[in-house]
């Protein structure tokens, strides 16, 4: 593993006083503020698991081996390619908790780190993180002041504007410093982000004039439909992606670091990986599409670990004789007597209110029913089914679970069919109030 990121050496100059602003850092509960039995255990074994097997479906070299955590025990795969893998941990790593994630996937060896906010590079820099961090989302505050944090902080941002450039090269020329490494984003049909084709041109021209402000390491694009079973999209982008790079490279810009793919693309578009691939949820352990796909890519992900799991715990019982109500608005009515389970969970923890009337849990490694609605704080399960259920059993929303009554498994994909939604959000809804645990089995 590299000890200093590549841009370093040309970042020592970078003038600390002159910092506009200072970025908050979100604050999420710890685990040693909790008190209440709900959290969310994050399986870092899991974690570096999936990004194993990540590169083994690209095909890519295990590198870095001295780095390299004890073998998962599987055969590095064949070398075929220079492709990186730059994990995304956006959204606090997919509501994972970002700093843990990125110090296991760097001691694992991964190429680089992509988060969209400058926020979460700073806290990630701020955690002692030294693999290079790619800013993707563009925005970098009022007046571009923020990428005056983006230099302190040895960042790499995405630009795709003339504000950007114009920013940096006044940075640079206070500064008295050498070109600043940046990727360039470039708008293939996504229609939100980038430079697009018309505007490229003058792009191109504008950096070709400031190379000695901007060194445009990088080159980068965002896939619409990749997990989509229209492919021709994809690579009509793909194409889109290929020419805006050779017009880079006619324009007198050599981006070293080209990328595109999402983790949909990079398991099923080999065109698309290029010298890097930025995958998120497939780290975390979920399939980047939902129905069936290419055989030779459902099988490359089968392997996958989800790497979180919540659970709390089962904090009053009681027994609802026939039409008792329970829950706001009585919604639940018993028929026949009932166990009614109440746990320390609700909707302001991350439980979707949607799920009410539909989703399950598991209690003693069995299927339980919510009861009723779910309310900010509390949840109602019906335990009829489950023998033996009481106070202080797990209850498990999300993840697996090994019970006397059974094994058994809710997805992120499960209860977002359930409430008409993705596994992203799903994972990215855990709330703050949710202490993480991490788990290194
Ligand atoms: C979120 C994001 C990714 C990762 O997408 P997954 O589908 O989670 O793999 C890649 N690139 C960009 C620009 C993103 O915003």
């Amino acid at each position: 593993m590299t000890s200093e990121p590549p841009e370093a050496a040309a970042l020592e100059a970078a003038p600390s006083d002159e910092i506009f602003e200072r970025v908050a850092r979100p604050r999420r509960a710890a685990p040693a503020d909790a008190v209440r039995p709900t959290r969310a255990e994050i399986n870092l074994a899991n974690l570096r698991h999936n990004l194993f097997t990540l590169e083994r479906a690209l095909g890519l070299p295990r590198r870095r081996a001295s780095a390299a955590p004890p073998r998962d025990g599987h055969a590095a795969a064949a070398p075929a390619s220079d492709t990186q893998v730059w994990g995304v941990l956006k959204a606090d790593a997919y509501g994972h908790g970002a700093p843990a994630v990125a110090r296991t996937l760097e001691r694992a060896g991964i190429g680089g780190l992509c988060v969209a906010l400058l926020e979460e590079a700073i806290e990630l820099r701020e955690a002692g993180i030294r693999a290079p961090i790619l800013v993707m989302g563009g925005y970098y505050g009022p007046r571009r002041a923020g990428l005056e944090e983006v230099l302190v902080h040895r960042l790499t941002p995405v630009i795709y504007d003339r504000g950007h450039i114009e920013k940096l090269v006044h940075i640079a020329r206070a500064a008295g410093r050498g070109p600043i490494p940046v990727h360039l984003k470039v708008d293939t049909g996504m229609g939100r982000l980038g430079a697009d084709s018309e505007s490229l041109e003058g792009i191109i021209d504008a950096l070709r004039e400031h190379r000695a402000e901007i060194d445009v390491r990088g080159s980068m694009t965002h896939l619409a439909c990749a997990d989509g079973e229209d492919v021709e999209s994809t690579h009509a982008q793909l194409r889109a992606f290929d020419d805006a790079n050779a017009r880079m490279r006619a324009g007198g810009l050599a981006p070293t670091v080209r990328h595109a793919a999402n983790s949909a693309a990079a398991v099923r578009f080999a065109g698309s990986r290029f010298d890097a691939v930025r995958p998120g949820i497939a780290l975390f352990g979920y399939k980047p599409w939902s129905g069936a796909r290419e055989p030779v890519a459902e099988a490359a992900m089968v392997a996958l670990r989800p790497v979180m799991k919540v659970r709390t715990e089962i904090v009053a019982v009681r027994t609802v004789p026939d039409g008792g109500r329970v829950g706001y608005g009585h919604r639940f009515i018993a028929r026949g007597p009932r166990r009614v389970a109440t746990v320390a969970m609700g909707y302001a923890d991350g439980l979707s209110r949607s799920l009410g009337g539909h989703g399950e849990v598991l209690v003693r490694g069995r299927r339980a029913p919510f009861a009723g609605v779910i309310s900010m704080d509390l949840t109602a399960i019906d335990v009829t089914d489950v023998q033996g259920a009481d106070v202080g059993d797990e209850v498990v929303l999300l993840g697996a679970q090994d019970g006397p009554h059974g094994s058994d498994a809710i997805s992120a994909e499960e209860i977002a069919a359930h409430t008409g939604t993705i596994a992203w959000e799903v994972l990215t809804s855990i709330s703050r109030r949710v202490p993480r645990f991490y788990r290194e089995p």
